[in-house]
């Protein structure tokens, strides 16, 4: 066995252990050493899609295992077989480690491929067509097990649910998942289709990002494989598009993307697509497109209370076989309200840096990496996060405050939380007074006038005041 063989045996190896095994098969089993120089290994693919696609969603993988075997000088190449049937197969090669969008500059990107099959050209370049082949590109942690429900996410659940119990077969179809960033979109998307490919293992679903989508399409239009691309996509049972919003203002995407819509749903075919914005807002969609988006159900995600939002912490704990002072995961979820997606990054960030440096897991680390992670952002307070300081301070339930309760200990938290909430954060006095039990503006207002004038004249209170305040600034 030669050395470039051998190395890339060992890196296989590795690989195999990350990976999904029909992934492996798909995206690794072509792949051919071909020598090692210079602690240069160079392997060759199949076509450039096939290297694009290793770059776009295993290149942290490869870099890792190319250290592992070569040390961190070691450097992949790849050298790329031209897809047509000429018999002149130049191929060319890209330097790894590089960042993706440089190695392309480099690249020609007008690499003539053609079709030699007969058969149509799948745009995930899998060998063979047999139905069964087609990959469904779903991320398996993102399953329903893992989406914590909450308010927020209710009825796209619970739609999400029905669809998968009856993929096709239901009112929802289109079934349209909106809301914004980092609100769990793509997660039940895919947790939709994992459930279907489990409860029905023959159906072909197919999830794919409106990107991948547009540029696949891009593609086929270079290589006038069009027809192909679109057999390909009607041949789904499932077909899942995360962030349709891409395709705004791309109108010869969206014509495309309608005539496979069209085809999938007179065939009974299931369609779940995501979008950052309701059907109404979506701007630059073509109207008729917009108008079945709307023929099944849009159902919408919204920002996560707080409870749901520990919750989602708590489960990522359990997934990741650890756990985390109490006080540390309330401060995150307090912290980070609007995007599941950085809560969970300083989550992460958190748990590396106290393995990395050995530190325990403090409030003051939590503190330090929420600033790192949120500091672009400037942080204001929640209203939630004041009501909880305060009355943790004063010993009392947080339901208590939003009751109607009339008791004086309350009322005065009351007040106090609504003169903190006007001071640090920017809500309007009516929303501050919906946190506090449905009270109207000139009720918060009146609770602010009050707190000033007692603290004008009662020590005591303003002695609580200002610890409340100190508690609250150095959040
Ligand atoms: P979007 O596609 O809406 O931008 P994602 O689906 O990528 O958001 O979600 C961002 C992150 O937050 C993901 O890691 C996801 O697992 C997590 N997340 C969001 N909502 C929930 C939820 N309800 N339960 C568990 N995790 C969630
Ligand atoms: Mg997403």
């Amino acid at each position: 066995m030669s050395n470039h063989d051998q190395v890339w045996d060992a890196c296989l190896k590795v690989i195999k252990d990350n990976i999904p095994l029909q992934a492996f098969k798909t995206w690794f089993d072509p792949i051919v050493p071909v020598r090692l120089e210079n602690n240069i290994l160079t392997i060759q693919v199949p076509s450039h899609f096939f290297y694009e696609w290793l770059e776009e969603n295993y290149i942290v993988l490869l870099k890792k295992v190319i250290k592992k075997e070569l040390g961190s000088e070691g450097t992949l190449e790849y050298s790329i077989v031209m897809e047509n049937n000429s018999t002149k197969s130049t191929p060319y090669t890209v330097k790894l480690p590089a960042l993706r969008s440089n190695s392309l500059k480099n690249t020609p990107l007008n690499v003539p491929i053609q079709a030699t099959e007969n058969q149509i050209r799948n745009p995930f370049i899998i060998p063979g067509l047999k139905k069964v082949n087609i990959e469904s590109n779903l991320n398996h942690s993102w399953n329903f097990e893992n989406f914590v429900e909450g308010d927020c996410n209710r009825l796209a659940r619970a739609s999400g649910y029905a669809v998968a119990n009856k993929p096709g077969g239901t009112a929802f179809n289109p079934l349209l998942i909106y809301g914004g960033v980092g609100l769990g979109k793509s997660h039940l998307a895919n947790a939709i289709g994992i459930e279907i490919k489990e409860q029905f293992p023959t159906k072909t679903v197919l999830y794919v990002q409106s990107e991948k989508f547009a540029h696949q399409f891009i593609d086929a239009i270079k290589n006038q494989t069009t027809n192909d691309f679109i057999h390909f996509y009607q041949m789904v049972d499932v077909l899942i598009i995360d962030d349709v919003q891409f395709f705004s203002g791309k109108e010869k995407t969206q014509d495309v993307f309608f005539s496979i819509f069209n085809h999938l749903h007179q065939n009974g075919k299931q369609i779940i697509l995501t979008s950052d914005k309701a059907p109404v807002e979506m701007q630059g969609m073509e109207q008729r497109l917009l108008s079945r988006f709307k023929w099944g159900l849009s159902a919408d995600l919204t920002t996560p209370d707080l409870e749901t939002r520990i919750a989602i912490l708590e489960k990522k704990m359990y997934l990741n076989g650890i756990e985390l002072p109490k006080d540390v995961v309330e401060y995150l979820a307090y912290s980070i309200n609007t995007n599941m997606r950085e809560m969970e990054g300083a989550f992460n960030t958190l748990l590396a840096q106290a393995s990395l440096n050995k530190k325990a897991i403090t409030m003051e680390l939590a503190r330090l990496m929420v600033d790192k992670f949120v500091k672009n952002t400037a942080r204001e307070v929640s209203i939630e996060y004041i009501q909880k300081v305060v009355c943790d301070y004063f010993d009392l339930p947080i339901e208590m405050l939003k009751s109607k309760t009339r008791k004086r200990e309350v009322v005065q938290a009351r007040q106090i939380s609504m003169y903190f909430s006007k001071k640090m954060t920017k809500s309007s006095l009516a929303n501050i007074g919906a946190h506090c039990g449905g009270k109207d503006h000139a009720t918060v207002l009146h609770a602010c006038r009050t707190v000033v004038n007692l603290s004008e004249t009662d020590k005591q209170f303003r002695l609580y005041l200002e610890e409340l305040e100190k508690k609250l600034s150095i959040q």
